[in-house]
């Protein structure tokens, strides 16, 4: 194991098992498992890996860079990858036969162009704004751009084989703009078959419309925070309520232990003070590392939860760049080099990264996502317990 005094350890054998969990949910429907992100800090190419072998079978991911690391790994599964400015490396994501999202005309003619360039038919997903009022093709003008798209498939530059969108309340499964999405996105299927495309695959949900709302699986569907174990609606359930394992556990070792007395000032500017004199312990991951300052602790308030020596404390006082400090107590026997588990599955009693995301006041899709490139991620599981850096 790395000398580095924190780490996310990754266990593969939950992420496989929720990519089977959310297999098992959406079938007849395929699963895409959405990996961007560095697998939403979990490491890419590993959690890629590990979905697969749990029964997704397409891969996802926003980044062009991110589909051709994937292919570059050896993955030779169908990916999709959804977001480019002009002058992107098209070329490069047609030749490694990973399929490519429209969502504006100059897209499609930067993607037939690369298709020109290299000589292969660009397999492509046309991108439609039912309502997110984000990316994709309004609907008025879904018509003229799926003309052009036949258009050069019939000269075998490209072959339109899908039609998808995205949701903007899908964490919220009664709310009158998901109907209404759905409706428009049927229309744009409609309108695509009409015309004569002949689809692959229609796709509109996400995580949270996989697990809440059987009606819109289609043809696949495109979880991401649920392959990690996460759940997209904890106002509804938590991850356990999904059959979901949170796959990330975030530790650290304790670097220093020592006796203060009452009044002692702690950290940044003092906003939190020892009511008596007590054993502080620094953790040493801050902010850097994706420990959201948010989650400061105050006088009143103890910021982010961990668990140490078997007993649940919070962050005491401000979260700095690389550490942070805790009010262990005057009885505390910790000593240096000692674990502290800032999130977990839950399952010994440890704080989930749901509970960061509510003490710093955002989602654990910000929690997990935002650990820093410099703590190790080590894989347990499938893949054997092996430090991996270099990502
Ligand atoms: C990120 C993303 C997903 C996955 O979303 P989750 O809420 O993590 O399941 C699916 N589709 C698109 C277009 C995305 O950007």
């Amino acid at each position: 194991m790395s000398a580095y005094p924190a780490r996310a350890v990754i266990d593969l054998d939950a992420i496989r098992g929720n990519a089977a969990e959310l297999a098992a949910r959406a079938a007849p429907a395929a699963v895409m498992a959405v990996v961007k992100a560095d697998g939403y800090g979990h490491g890419l190419v590993p959690s890629a890996r590990a979905a697969l072998a749990g029964g997704a079978t397409w891969l996802g991911v926003a980044q062009l860079e991110e589909a051709l690391a994937l292919r570059s790994a050896g993955i030779d599964a169908p990916i999709l990858t959804w977001l480019y400015a002009p002058g992107a490396p098209l070329d490069q994501v047609v030749a490694a036969g990973i399929d490519v999202s429209v969502a504006a005309g100059w897209a499609l003619l930067e993607v037939l162009d690369a298709a020109r360039a290299v000589g292969r038919t660009a397999r492509i997903h046309i991108k439609v704004d039912t309502g997110l009022g984000r990316s994709g093709v309004m609907p008025r003008e879904l018509g003229p751009l799926l003309d052009a798209a036949l258009g050069a498939q019939a000269e075998g530059l490209c072959s339109v084989v899908g039609v998808w969108s995205h949701l903007a309340w899908a964490d919220a499964p009664d709310h009158p703009t998901v109907l209404g999405q759905i409706g428009v996105f049927d229309e744009a299927v409609a309108l695509a078959e009409r015309k004569g495309a002949r689809l692959e695959v229609r796709h509109l949900a996400n995580s949270a419309a996989t697990l809440t709302n059987p009606s819109m699986r289609y043809d696949l569907v495109r979880p991401g925070l649920a392959v990690f174990g996460l759940s997209p609606v904890p106002q509804i359930g938590g991850p356990a309520a999904f059959g979901l394992t949170p796959a990330m556990r975030l530790e650290a070792d304790l670097a220093v232990v020592k006796s203060v007395e009452a009044g002692q000032g702690v950290s940044y500017a003092h906003v939190y003070t020892t009511p008596a004199a007590t054993v502080l312990g620094v953790v040493p991951i801050g902010y850097a590392d994706g420990v959201p300052r948010h989650a400061s602790g105050t006088a009143d308030r103890w910021g982010g939860p961990v668990q140490v020596g078997g007993r649940r404390l919070g962050v005491a006082g401000r979260v700095c760049m690389d550490q942070f400090v805790l009010d262990l107590g005057h009885e505390a026997d910790e000593v240096a080099g000692d674990r502290v588990v800032l999130f977990g599955s839950g399952a010994d009693g440890e704080p989930t990264a749901e509970d960061w995301a509510q003490a710093a006041g955002t989602i654990s899709y910000e929690i997990v996502t935002r650990i820093g490139s410099r703590v190790p991620r080590v894989y347990v599981g499938s893949a054997g317990d092996r430090p991996v850096t270099a990502r």
